[in-house]
């Protein structure tokens, strides 16, 4: 599609940023470009529209900036997997292992329901660590997983190989 390579023009590489030997990704500059921002919610819009999803689930934070347009355009809810002890009401947690150290998503029971299908959108894959545990965050409640969406998969990474981060489950925008 052509609209890719003006996405990826627009994303941003910061050397040593935030440690380094870290080559960051910094979306920021793409959200600076309206019409390459739109398109990039655009292309996951033509990729899910009619598919029957009732739930956009959002990795925070980066997810927070390209789920909530995807689902309004598509017709879904959103709902936020966040930090530990950012949201206020009941939640449930999936812990994950980063390259250095944990972390854990957490959601609010009874966002979402038994038998949803859900999208979950995260700007960038490297290990597949954090949408692994969005997936199994939505699983526990029972909802389906149909795919998760990223802006940018990290090239020469190995995927984590966890029982549902599987290649078939995610769709990447540009590697
Ligand atoms: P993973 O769990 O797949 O190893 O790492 C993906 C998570 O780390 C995502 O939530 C993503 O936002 C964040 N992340 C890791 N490296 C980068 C980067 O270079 N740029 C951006 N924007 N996010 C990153």
């Amino acid at each position: 599609d052509p609209r890719i390579n003006g996405i990826k023009t627009r994303i941003r590489v910061v050397p040593n940023f935030p440690q380094p030997g870290i080559m960051f990704q910094d979306i920021t500059t793409l959200l600076l470009d309206p019409k390459a921002f739109k398109n990039t919610v655009d292309l996951f819009v033509e990729r899910y529209k009619g598919k029957n999803i009732s739930v956009v689930a959002g990795i925070e934070a980066r997810g927070f900036i390209f789920g909530p347009p995807i689902a309004l355009a598509i017709g879904a809810k959103f709902v936020p997997l966040r930090k530990p002890r950012k949201l206020p009401g009941e939640v449930i947690s999936e812990e994950y292992i980063l390259e250095y150290g944990r972390d854990c998503l957490e959601m609010h029971i009874g966002a979402v329901e038994s038998g949803e299908r859900a999208l979950v959108i995260d700007d960038l894959i490297a290990t597949g660590g954090t949408l692994c545990a969005a997936i199994k965050l939505l699983e526990r409640v029972g909802a389906e997983v149909v795919e998760c969406a990223c802006v940018i998969e990290l090239p020469d990474l190995k995927l984590y190989s966890g029982e549902s981060a599987s290649q078939t489950h995610l769709h990447a925008l540009h590697s």
